[in-house]
Parts: C-alpha cells; sequence; structure tokens
C-alpha cells in the first residue's frame, strides 16, 4: 500500500498575491464576533485592531496554553508576521531554516537546496513552536486590544441570524448558556468547527486517510548548526521530517527538535492532544544512518509524542452563510504538514478584515469577496498537501533503486533533474524571489553527500 504522501510546502505561496494590502483604519462601527483564539482567531483579531475594527473573540477553553508541537512558517507567513510589526519579537521564539535536505531510508542524501533569505526570497522561513507562536499572538492581542475583548471559557454552539444580524449561542464552562448578538461573526474554530458542522452536516463525516503521523519534539545538542530540515525515508516503508523550533530552550543551551514519523496507521480520533507510542514506529527507522543524527535516539528521548491520524476534509464550496463566515482550519483543515495551515490562516485574516474595511455596511458583501478571493487557491493547495509533491523525489530513487542503497546518487536522480521537479514548484510560488522568476532550483549536494554513498 502507498504510504505517506509528503507535499509540504508545495504551493504554499502561489495565492500570496490573493492577500491584499494592509493600512488604513476603517470608519465602520461594525460589532464583529471571533469564534476561537487558535492563531487564525488571534490574527484576524489583530488584523481587526490594526484597521479600526474592535473584535469580540470567544475560546472555548478557559485558559490558552501553549499546545502542539512544531510548525514551518514560510516566508509569506513571515510577510504577514512583519506587516503585523511582529518580526523582532517572533524572531526571538524561532530558528531560521536555512538548508532543506532530503535522504533515502539508509540515510543517503538526494538532493539538498536552501530555504527563505538564503535562497534568495525577501522573508524568512522559520521554524517555530505552534503553542509558543500562538501564546505571543495572544499576548500582543490583549496588550493592543484589551482583555475585555476575550470571552475564555466559552464555546460557541451554533448561530442564528436574520437581516440585521448574528445571534450565537454560547456555553459556558460552568455548564450555563447565553445568547449574544453581533453584526457578524467569523468562525475560526478549528478542524471540529462547530459552525463549519452546522453550515455544512453532510460535511462533517471524517474520512481517515490510511496515515498516521507520531508527532514529537526532542531536547537535544542541535544538529547541522541548527537551520536545518531533514526528509528522510521511502515513502514506501515511513517518512521523517526532523527540524529544530527552539534554541536555547527554557535556558537549557539546548535545541528543541520537531519531529513527525508517518507510516499505515489505525484510525483514531481526530485530537491534537492525543498522547502517541513512538516504540511501534522507531524500528521502521533502522536502517537510517544520517552520519550528525542518531534518528532513532532522537525519538527515544522524545519529551513528547502525540499520535494524528490523518483525516480528509474535503474542500468546501462556500465559505460563506449570509453574515457567518469560516477562516483558518475551519475553513480549509488540510494535513498538517509543512505549516501550510497556519500560514494559510495568516492570509485568510488579513482578507476578511480587508474586505470589511472594503465593504463597511455590509458583512455579506465582504464576506463573499473574501471567499471568492481565497478559497479556490486554498482549496487548491488542501487537495494538493494531500499528494506528494516534490518529496516525489524520495520515492523516485526509492523506486529507481528497488529500494536498496545506491553507490552514485548522480547516476540515480541527477541534479538536474531534481532541480527541474522542484523548480515547478518555486515558479508557483507568488512572492518575489528577485532573480528567480522563472523559479529556477538552485540545489545541490552537502558536504555529506560523497561520503553517505553505499559503503
Ligand atoms: C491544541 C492544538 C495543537 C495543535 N498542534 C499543531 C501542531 O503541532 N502542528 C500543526 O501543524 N498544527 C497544529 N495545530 C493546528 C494549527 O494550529 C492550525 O492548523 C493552524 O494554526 C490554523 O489555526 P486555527 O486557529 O484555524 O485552528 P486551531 O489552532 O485549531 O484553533 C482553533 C481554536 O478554536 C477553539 N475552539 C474550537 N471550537 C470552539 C468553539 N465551538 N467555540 C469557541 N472556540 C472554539 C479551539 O480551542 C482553538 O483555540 C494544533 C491545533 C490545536 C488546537
Amino acid at each position: 500500500m502507498l504510504l505517506a504522501r509528503f507535499s509540504y510546502t508545495i504551493i504554499v505561496e502561489i495565492v500570496y498575491d490573493l492577500g491584499l494590502q494592509s493600512g488604513g483604519v476603517t470608519s465602520t462601527t461594525l460589532d464583529i464576533a471571533v469564534i476561537g483564539a487558535g492563531p487564525a482567531g488571534l490574527l484576524t483579531a489583530l488584523r481587526m485592531h490594526q484597521q479600526g475594527l474592535r473584535p469580540t473573540v470567544y475560546e472555548v477553553v478557559p485558559e490558552l496554553k501553549p499546545l502542539g508541537v512544531g510548525v514551518d512558517i514560510k516566508t509569506v507567513g513571515t510577510a504577514e508576521i512583519d506587516d503585523l510589526g511582529l518580526l523582532e519579537e517572533f524572531r526571538a521564539i524561532s530558528v531560521d531554516a536555512e538548508d532543506s535536505i532530503f535522504y533515502n531510508h539508509f540515510g543517503q542524501e538526494i538532493y539538498a537546496e536552501k530555504c527563505g533569505v538564503h535562497m534568495g526570497y525577501l522573508h524568512e522561513q522559520r521554524f517555530v513552536h505552534r503553542g509558543t507562536l500562538q501564546m505571543l499572538f495572544y499576548k500582543v492581542a490583549l496588550e493592543r486590544i484589551g482583555a475585555d475583548a476575550f470571552r475564555l471559557g466559552v464555546g460557541v454552539t451554533g448561530y442564528d441570524q436574520d437581516e440585521t444580524g448574528v445571534t450565537l449561542h454560547l456555553q459556558h464552562a460552568d455548564g450555563r448558556t447565553e445568547h449574544v448578538r453581533h453584526d457578524a461573526a467569523i468562525a475560526a474554530d478549528g478542524i471540529k468547527s462547530a459552525i463549519r458542522a452546522q453550515m455544512f452536516p453532510e460535511m462533517a463525516k471524517p474520512h481517515f486517510s490510511g496515515i498516521t503521523m507520531w508527532r514529537g519534539t526532542t531536547l537535544m545538542e542541535p544538529f547541522r548548526g541548527g537551520h536545518t530540515i531533514l526528509h528522510i525515508g521511502d515513502p514506501n516503508i515511513s517518512s521523517m521530517i526532523v527540524y529544530p523550533i527552539a534554541d536555547d530552550f527554557e535556558g537549557t543551551g539546548k535545541t528543541l527538535v520537531n519531529w513527525v514519523a508517518e507510516t499505515n496507521g489505525e484510525e483514531t480520533i481526530e485530537d491534537w492532544n492525543q498522547v502517541g507510542d513512538i516504540s511501534e514506529v522507531i524500528p521502521l527507522f533502522d536502517t537510517v544512518k544520517i552520519p550528525f543524527l542518531d534518528v532513532q535516539q532522537m525519538m527515544r528521548d522524545a519529551r513528547e509524542v502525540y499520535l494524528f491520524p490523518l483525516i480528509r476534509h474535503d474542500p468546501l464550496d462556500n465559505w460563506v452563510d449570509g453574515r457567518v463566515v469560516l477562516l483558518g482550519d475551519a475553513a480549509h483543515a488540510m494535513y498538517p504538514r509543512g505549516g501550510n495551515g497556519i500560514t494559510q490562516a495568516m492570509l485568510d485574516a488579513r482578507v476578511v478584515v480587508q474586505q470589511l474595511v472594503e465593504h463597511p455596511d455590509d458583512p455579506h458583501a465582504a464576506f463573499v469577496a473574501y471567499d471568492a478571493a481565497r478559497r479556490e487557491g486554498v482549496n487548491r493547495i488542501l487537495m494538493n498537501m494531500r499528494g506528494e509533491g516534490y518529496e516525489v523525489i524520495r520515492r523516485m530513487v526509492a523506486e529507481r533503486t528497488n529500494g536498496q542503497p545506491f553507490d552514485d546518487i548522480e547516476a540515480v536522480l541527477p541534479l538536474a533533474e531534481a532541480d527541474a521537479i522542484f523548480s515547478i514548484y518555486h515558479a508557483l510560488v507568488g512572492s518575489p524571489r528577485p532573480g528567480h522568476e522563472a523559479g529556477e532550483a538552485t540545489g545541490y549536494r552537502t558536504e555529506h553527500a560523497l561520503t553517505s554513498a553505499k559503503e
């Protein structure tokens, strides 16, 4: 059976152009609810504040905690963070991505390329802990908007609406219920969105892909200087992605390293916090010998391991119901590969708020315009994330070598052939990379490429 279809960064940046210019303060007095204080809801609240709108944010958990593991913020995501005036604070909690290296199931190098500004993009690609980033957004939102805009421990269970506004049905942590009125509502309530379930009950049934992820972090000495993402394995057996997400983590002097192992698995519930047992997966990486990293020891030394089934959420053909709109994972839950979900949510936030500014008296028109600007492109990414993208090179090498080690990578997958595959990706990228407008990839062999050949 075919396994994990990594696509990672594929076409994440192509819809950057769909984001509109920020700036300016609106005269609208719309009273808008944001449902969910995940990265998407918080970014939406910050964008609203930036444009002179005041949100009310409802969040079901009574206290926000830095949950999750690593996310890979693409150059367009860093641009969004920069535009909110948070670049330096973001840099302080994240790691600059410099190199991206691909290996077969024996730890032999297949391909390498530079990342972010190191390959000519105008913004950095950075790795960060999802929870740390969410807490940064929350801290800044409290400072800029004020604590009274946030109602924690209050879940939104559904809505009604008429020509003049939306009634949200609230469930408090203590069991109380309440009904509140707003001019409009933006639902950023994540993969299990109650609002999406009300809008599209027929889409609520999950479809397990057959692939399970084990997501973990390990506190360790940095490898390769601490700025490299590794893509390892034969996708017919198992795959792994490894990257650092924090230097000198909590003053320990060590690096927090994020890793994700994928293979076929049993269906489990779709829950970000489901604790996993990595011991059954470690033997799948018996053959992997990376010169500077013992991947099995890294997994054994995990601080935390979460099990996450890859569930297919089909793309929606509409995100809007009158004065209510979906955003972030609620609109386009996708496989959690390569930070595409979070990066797309950042773009959603900017565009929906810009449309509210442009339609100050008509939230429905604003939401329809946001849907038109964003949905199609994001749905393409969602579908692409189910495929392999440029990670296909690992499968090509496995097939060309019958799953055996090789003597000379140039004879198996020439650099020029791999470059052509990566160029397709870079050509799709919407953010500027001066001098490479046609998307030319610039792969290279690292110092380990020759020594990792078959011995
Ligand atoms: C606990 C957790 C851990 C995660 N870990 C990772 C990770 O390690 N790697 C990764 O790639 N992605 C992770 N994600 C998903 C990632 O955050 C999203 O893909 C991306 O950031 C888009 O964020 P979002 O705000 O749309 O969704 P989410 O981050 O899921 O945020 C949704 C928010 O809405 C709240 N909410 C849900 N239902 C309601 C309701 N009915 N009423 C009010 N509030 C509600 C949730 O508590 C949550 O705070 C995680 C999500 C969560 C919730």
